[in-house]
């Protein structure tokens, strides 16, 4: 097998295990079939902006070129912080791209990829969401008509909850797996601030993901195209956006959209 193109993250579905596939240029390759393989990365001194093209130095809010950062609906300050959406109000960096991304249902919903977290994301990014933060399980807790409600939300819960991933307690399978999702839920819904209640979700399914990595590495170490241009190693498995080698080593996949790269297998 052999691939080269410009990257983008990693294309899922989720079965009993996950399956990847690696977008890179026109081929999507799949990956489960190469864990337990020696894979070889090159990085070829090239990024490519994901929504315009053009070749960019530096990758910023992981793939864009400095102008399309400052000014593309993808990287408004409310992806990172929903609750300063002004969609609803009718402000945004273009109205169009938010009327199909901020104004449509949303969810917050609690996780275990470490540790228990809260976040929030579009209802069509239900399981995506979960498995590229590596989530082994997720909870919905409310739906809201809008971005902006449901980032208050997850705003209000942030005072008893984490809201990040540590990536490496979760590529290294420490995982506080005994949370009972569905207590957890019953006590956020609690907490949460009584004019927010209306958007709690009864539906309390627990979505349970597992991952194409038999054995979680000891110690991990990230691999950067920015520090290293060619990598080689064997496969030892993938989880959340990483792929993660035998000898600790971990790739994130995303972190690397753009980069025009090369992908083999022996
Ligand atoms: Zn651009």
């Amino acid at each position: 097998m052999k691939a080269e193109g410009n990257l983008l993250k990693m294309a899922t579905q989720h079965p009993e295990r996950v399956d990847y596939y690696l977008n890179i240029g026109n081929d999507q390759v799949y990956v489960n079939d190469l864990i337990g393989h020696p894979l070889t990365l090159t990085w070829e001194h090239q990024i490519n902006c994901i929504r315009c093209g053009r070749k960019t130095s530096k990758s910023f809010f992981q793939g864009y070129c400095y102008p399309c950062f400052l000014k593309a609906p993808e990287t408004a300050p409310c992806i990172v912080h929903p609750e300063q959406c002004q969609a609803q109000e009718g402000i945004a960096r273009d109205m169009e791209w938010s009327r199909t991304h901020c104004l449509i249902d949303h969810y917050v919903y609690l996780a275990v990829s470490s540790g228990l977290k809260v976040g929030v994301t579009r209802h069509t990014q239900i399981p995506t969401r979960w498995i590229d933060q590596g989530a082994h399980k997720a909870i919905k807790l409310a739906r809201t008509p809008n971005r902006h409600l449901a980032g208050l939300i997850e705003v209000d819960l942030k005072q008893h909850l984490a809201d990040k991933t540590n990536w490496q307690q979760m590529l290294k399978g420490q995982v506080k797996r005994e949370v009972d999702l569905k207590e957890e839920k019953a006590r956020a819904s609690q907490l949460l601030s009584s004019d927010l209640r209306q958007y709690l979700v009864d539906e309390d399914a627990v979505t349970t993901i597992t991952y194409p990595l038999d054995q979680h590495p000891a110690k991990v170490k990230s691999l950067s195209f920015d520090k290293e241009d060619e990598y080689s190693g064997r496969l030892a498995g993938v989880k959340g956006q990483y792929l993660i080698f035998e000898d600790g080593r971990v790739f994130n996949v995303r972190k690397h959209n753009g980069y025009l790269a090369g992908i083999s297998s022996a």
